[in-house]
């Protein structure tokens, strides 16, 4: 499936090939398009595959080998075939410690769906995803005075090494098994038998969402260059000028 002998070239998408979210341009997608030809391309993005079809055309996309979405927990075929995907098996005894978070939060009312799996973590909140705008405020305001997710992801990443949690958007933390994030995408070409490396991303130093990449990369016996670009411009001014990047 990996063709050892050819350079994977990864890109991020938000910032890198698009703005952030956005679509990615006509110009660019031409210029894209025929450097790419013959060569050997992926994807590795924090968002899922319905987000990336909406910033990227079906020809655009047709150029990659794989798509990895989730920050690497699912991999798919540009066509939509996935070919895999890594779920978070909460332990129990989490579920345990999280339900007690639950039931003795001084947090006065409770909305409903406390819990939710998305690809490769758990999402938890005392006040509940049923909530609305008000009730989300309420409990931002509350959480900025009590520090109550801080503490609780911080009771998680105490009790259980091999987790991560984080606070997350307004009202929840994130959970995560440590190591889950884009450095996935890495392992898994390693694995596969690829043996050069080039990565672009617009995120790469530490506590950025590229960082993972860079990471494994080092600590990998890959031949490999990265590219921490500013804007999609310098992305595709790299391209065009053809300095990317090793031998082929
Ligand atoms: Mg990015």
């Amino acid at each position: 499936m990996i063709d050892s002998e050819k350079i994977c070239y990864i890109f991020d998408v938000d910032g890198t090939l698009t703005e952030p979210r956005e679509k990615m341009q006509d110009d660019h997608e031409s210029i894209f398009l025929e450097w790419a030809k013959g060569k050997q391309l992926f994807i590795s993005t924090g968002s899922d595959f319905i987000k990336i079809k909406e910033q990227i055309t079906p020809a655009g996309l047709s150029v990659f080998k794989l798509i990895f979405c989730c920050m690497g927990n699912e991999a798919l075929k540009p066509e939509g075939v996935m070919v895999r995907k890594f779920n978070f098996l909460v332990p129990e005894e989490l579920k345990r410690d999280l339900k007690d978070f639950l039931d003795n939060s001084a947090f006065p009312y409770r909305t409903g769906t406390h819990f939710e799996a998305r690809t490769g973590m758990l999402n938890f909140s005392i006040v509940g995803r049923q909530a609305n705008p008000e009730q989300r405020k309420e409990y931002t305001n509350w959480d900025n005075h009590s520090q109550e997710r801080l503490k609780m992801a911080q009771f998680i990443n105490n009790k259980y090494p091999e987790l991560e949690a984080s606070v997350g958007g307004s009202i929840s933390i994130d959970i995560i098994e440590k190591g889950c994030d884009k450095g996935q995408v890495i392992n898994y070409l390693e694995g596969m038998g690829a043996k050069k490396v080039v990565f672009v991303g617009d995120k790469c130093h530490p506590g950025g969402n590229d960082y993972g990449i860079i990471r494994e990369l080092k600590k990998s016996k890959l031949a490999f260059e990265w590219y921490n670009v500013s804007s999609p411009n310098e992305t595709y001014k790299l391209i065009k000028d053809n300095r990317v990047f090793l031998e082929d």
